[in-house]
């Protein structure tokens, strides 16, 4: 028999000490400022998960009424109200509001009598379905499904916490993701850098994801043209505006194929850079930064250019030769524009590495979640 503890604790001592201490300890920083009245003066904590709390829970979901998960998603903005719209049948009547159907059910029914069509809340819609037989699933149980892909939960886990077949979460997975996608596309079309007035900072970069040797795969046997050079990467390149994240633009970029052993595709290649750059950045007033790739140095109207050197490099001064030291930070002068503050590698924590590949890599698995040209053409995206 082992000693037991009490849970009481005592009122002094050391055993109070113990057992009342904090449960994490103030950092260096929390402790070296004095008193700050501004809360923002303090960095964040961060988000902790344990005290998040989502709108809705597994529970509900799955415990709602019939009536109670149609108001559930409708306020949730993820069903539309079909009453009083034109039905989809007949394209003649209205449809009612929601009535019981013999079957336990909520339907719409078509007011066109040579049509009465009896109509699902959820018709059409682009996450849930619709069907008969016993691979049916109710609103409930694939709103639940939705929730916890949404939690990012693996999809042989909702296999088995639900008991629904894999096709079936392979189906919302893929949805998930050609919504995305679709939102990802509409938004993009809506960002527009700088604001036409002062000059704004915009940086500019590529980063590579994923690579293939395709000398033996079918699919893409079409892309070989020299047998030395097999080997396929996926890059993207990435424009941002500083302050603004959610002016990311993404495009995908069509690399050359490599000999096997290559460390990488290398930069960006001009010819598509221009596309890019006339597109979205010409006689737009803004200070491109990027990388020292050659690329870059394409001059355009309403662009001025700012570099960085990531590596030391051999100069000649005043007849000889020495070693002039990256720059990662420094101040450089526009005529335009009085000072602007240069970034790079080591000042900001990465810039091909530090500042695109997560952005690039949270903003697909968020809004994107797969493959954006779809996964015929291109490399399978997400692993
Ligand atoms: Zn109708």
């Amino acid at each position: 028999m082992g000693k037991s503890v009490s849970v009481v604790v005592p009122k002094k001592g050391k055993k109070r000490m113990v057992q009342k201490r904090p449960a994490a300890r103030k950092t260096k920083l929390w402790k070296q400022i004095p008193y700050v009245r501004d809360k923002l003066a303090l960095p964040s904590r961060g988000q902790r998960k344990d005290q998040i709390k989502w709108k809705r829970t597994l529970p509900e979901l799955l415990k709602a009424t019939g009536t109670d998960i149609i108001r559930i998603l409708r306020a949730d903005k993820l069903l539309i109200k079909w009453e009083g719209k034109r039905c989809p049948f007949c394209c003649k009547g209205f449809l009612s509001k929601l009535q019981p159907y013999y079957d336990g059910s909520l339907k719409h029914r078509c007011s066109y009598r040579n049509c009465h069509k009896r109509m699902n809340p959820h018709h059409l819609h682009p996450l849930f379905t619709e069907g008969t037989g016993s691979s049916q699933k109710s609103l409930q149980e694939q709103a639940a499904m939705l929730l916890l892909k949404l939690h990012n939960v693996k999809q042989s886990s909702i296999h088995m916490l639900l008991g629904v077949n894999h096709k079936a979460v392979e189906d919302v997975e893929r949805k998930l993701c050609r919504l995305r996608k679709e939102y990802v596309e509409a938004k993009e079309k809506e960002i527009v850098f700088g604001d036409g007035k002062g000059w704004q900072d915009v940086e500019a970069d590529e980063a590579t994801f994923d690579k293939r040797d395709i000398s033996r795969s079918i699919n893409f046997k079409h892309l070989l043209k020299d047998k030395n050079c097999p080997v396929l990467w996926e890059q993207w390149a990435g424009i941002i505006q500083r302050g603004r994240p959610h002016t990311l633009v993404l495009r995908k970029l069509t690399p050359k194929l490599t000999v096997k052993r290559a460390p990488g595709p290398g930069a960006v290649r001009r010819i598509e850079w221009k596309g890019i750059a006339e597109q979205l950045l010409a006689n737009r007033k803004v200070v491109l930064h990027t990388d020292s790739a050659k690329s870059y140095r394409l001059k355009l109207p309403g662009v001025l250019h700012d570099r960085v050197i990531h590596c030391k490099k051999r100069v000649k001064v005043k007849g000889k030769m020495q070693w002039q030291l990256p720059k990662y930070v420094q101040i450089v002068s526009h005529k335009e524009r009085v000072q602007v503050n240069q970034h790079t590698k080591v000042a900001t924590f990465g810039w091909s590495v530090g500042i695109f590949a997560p952005i690039i890599c949270t903003s697909f698995a968020i809004f994107v979640g797969g493959h954006p040209q779809g996964t015929k053409k291109g490399l399978p995206y997400w692993e």
